[in-house]
């Protein structure tokens, strides 16, 4: 058993409006089910997700949460504005966005864009996801898969990890549920976070630095799926979802 990880070479800098399935496909050529793992920071390049911090004006929460925190109250609004929910404002704000995603800043991000600009993640990651592979597919003529990535911290662990952010023809989870285990024993409730985990895989490729590349292809597992997908599938209900729970009885204390 074997799969490949294929960094995609020479992908330019890329500004707004650039037309991503073309420059990806100019430079590999694709196969079917090969599944095309995209960096959310050049798909919000492409969309035009870039502000300049001194054009981002703070309103009353940003500026209530900066004399807290002491933190900027430019950047704070830039977050505030990609998020529906706060749970924590400092060492750093952790928030749920307006798509759904958990994560630390909202994904604005300050790294691998000009000084003094900041670049918004991507509005809606799954439609992005959607038009980038329904493009690929028709300049390629494959079938294929993609998945928006972000590098995003955990709960408990040091260090941060590639993550889907939004996919397309590809289920981010596999349930082993109702499968047996090697002693034939019934698997009750493992499901295995795919997406992520190929993400992950991508992201070693990747990097987080100036490394220039922004596209992997992960070629040789089969998790293509026709159907509708939507990363939206693995934010765990609001009911089941103790962590939040505790992050909000301590934010409602203070
Ligand atoms: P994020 O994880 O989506 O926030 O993206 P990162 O900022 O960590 O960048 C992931 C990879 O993409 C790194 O190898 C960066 O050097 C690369 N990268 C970021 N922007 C560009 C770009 O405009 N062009 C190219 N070629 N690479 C980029
Ligand atoms: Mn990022
Ligand atoms: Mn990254």
């Amino acid at each position: 058993m074997k799969f490949e990880a294929i960094a995609v070479e020479k992908i330019p800098l890329i500004h707004k409006g650039d037309d991503l399935p073309s420059i990806i496909c100019e430079r590999i050529e694709l196969q079917d089910r090969d599944i095309i793992v995209i960096a959310s920071t050049i798909v919000a390049k492409a969309e035009g997700e870039i502000f300049k911090l001194e054009d981002i004006a703070p309103g009353e929460q940003a500026l209530e949460i900066a004399a807290r925190t002491g933190k900027d109250a430019r950047f704070i609004q830039a977050v505030l504005s990609r998020s529906r929910e706060v749970f924590v404002e400092s060492p750093f704000m952790l928030v749920t966005t307006l798509a759904g995603h958990t994560c630390v800043n909202a994904g604005v991000d300050e790294s691998n864009i000009e000084h003094g600009f900041l670049l918004y993640p991507p509005e809606n990651p799954d439609a992005s996801a959607s038009k980038i592979g329904r493009e690929l597919e028709k300049i390629s003529g494959k079938k294929l898969s993609v998945i928006v990535t972000d590098t995003n911290g955990r709960a408990f662990k040091i260090g941060q990890t590639g993550v889907a952010i939004g996919i397309y023809k590809i289920k981010p989870i596999k349930r082993w549920i109702g499968e047996k285990d090697l002693f034939g024993k019934l698997l009750e409730i493992t499901e295995q976070a795919i997406a992520d985990e190929i993400s992950g895989a991508a992201n070693l490729l990747m990097g987080e630095g100036a490394g220039g590349v922004p596209v992997v292809i992960i070629r040789g597992l089969d998790y293509y799926y026709e159907g509708n997908a939507s990363i939206k599938e693995t934010y765990r209900p609001e009911d089941m979802d103790v962590i939040k729970k505790g992050l909000r009885c301590l934010r409602n204390k203070k």
